[in-house]
């Protein structure tokens, strides 16, 4: 062999190689932050011997190292809590989309992205939960009426920085309008029990504690309360009832939002990237956020975990969950106008 060519084999087989290590793992970035992710990506190492390297960050921090990695990213995946920033990862072009039957195959199809940018892997609904001693079902009934003031200093709620309740006051502004969802915020505003603070789980232990009467928190968060081992946590899911607003025939249904993931457009793995989506939409995983962690299914052959079952089907609103994202900014805009904190 001439060196030249000796040169070449080395420089092949070298290429050769890279890539085949490459092809043996995936690079999540994610936004989630429950202990299942660690146990679900551990169960889809075995089975298939890809390695999975999880980056934690804030989804706006994320979206901002994959535009400035550009090209270069070594991520595949983006995995959020909240479709409005998989609309913005979509918009600044960081996404590309996604067609896969098998995939498709394993959700249902409300839940899907009209525009093929992400997959959902659970969805969660914003809902009411009320003090069982101060409150009776009867007196409740839509996101609007939280306006009334007979519910003056008696609402809890986390901050407007989060991106639950940004998502919330988004899908209001979607179905009602800028103006009708300022008014609402404003009158909101007046009806909280004290400043926002701390974060959902911390709004139910308030309830137990008689700070306020109602709280707008994440479903899934009342099925780990009352599946928790902590007495202080079990006492606060016990304290409280679930609600599901805006049920009646002319509403639009409770607010939902998903968890989901967007596939990288410089993706270097995407074959392994898409394998791993596959498997969280899948039955065994799919059953595992609900068991464990309490989200809603997004595959119709899983159930809800026996706790989430007992509050009954539900109503979702039909909106876009695109529009999530789109009205983002108006949004923040209403929380500080409107001094939600
Ligand atoms: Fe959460």
């Amino acid at each position: 062999m001439t060196n030249a060519f000796k040169y070449l084999f080395i420089i092949l087989f070298s290429i050769n190689c890279s890539n085949e290590k490459k092809s043996n793992e995936i690079n999540l970035y994610s936004q989630r932050h429950y202990t299942i992710d660690k146990i679900q990506y551990e169960n889809f190492e075995k089975l298939t011997g890809i390695k999975i390297n999880v980056i934690k960050a804030n989804a706006d921090e994320l979206i901002e190292r994959l535009k400035n990695e550009g090209e270069n990213s070594p991520a595949d995946l983006f995995i959020t809590v909240d479709a409005g920033k998989l609309y913005k990862a979509s918009k600044m072009n960081l996404l590309q989309k996604i067609n896969s039957q098998k995939i498709n195959n394993n959700i249902a199809s409300d839940l899907r992205d009209p525009n093929e940018f992400w997959i959902p892997i659970t969805y969660r609904a914003r809902i009411i939960v009320y003090s069982k001693d101060r409150v009776t079902k009867k007196e409740l009934s839509t996101y609007e009426d939280l306006a009334n003031e007979k519910w003056k200093g008696r609402i809890l709620v986390r901050s407007s920085s989060n991106a639950y309740n940004q998502a919330l006051m988004s899908s209001i502004v979607a179905n009602n309008g800028i103006e009708s969802a300022t008014e609402w915020s404003l009158s909101l505003v007046k009806n909280f029990a004290r400043d926002p603070k701390g974060n959902d789980r911390d709004q139910v232990k308030a309830i137990a504690a008689g700070q306020g009467d109602l709280a707008i928190v994440n479903s899934y968060y009342i099925g780990v309360l009352l599946s928790s081992d902590n007495p202080e946590e079990l006492n606060a899911g016990n304290s409280i009832k679930v609600y599901f607003p805006n049920q009646e025939e002319n509403e639009r249904g409770s607010h939902i939002n998903i968890s989901g993931i967007g596939l990288a457009k410089y993706s270097p793995n995407k074959e392994n990237a898409l394998k791993l989506i596959e498997y969280l939409t899948g039955e065994k995983a799919q059953k595992l956020y609900t068991n464990t962690n309490h989200e809603y299914p997004i595959n119709p052959l899983v159930q809800p975990s026996n706790i989430v079952k007992k509050w009954g089907d539900f109503k979702r609103d039909s909106l876009d969950l695109n529009l999530l994202g789109k009205y983002r900014k108006d949004a923040i805009l209403i929380f500080d106008k409107t001094g939600w904190k």
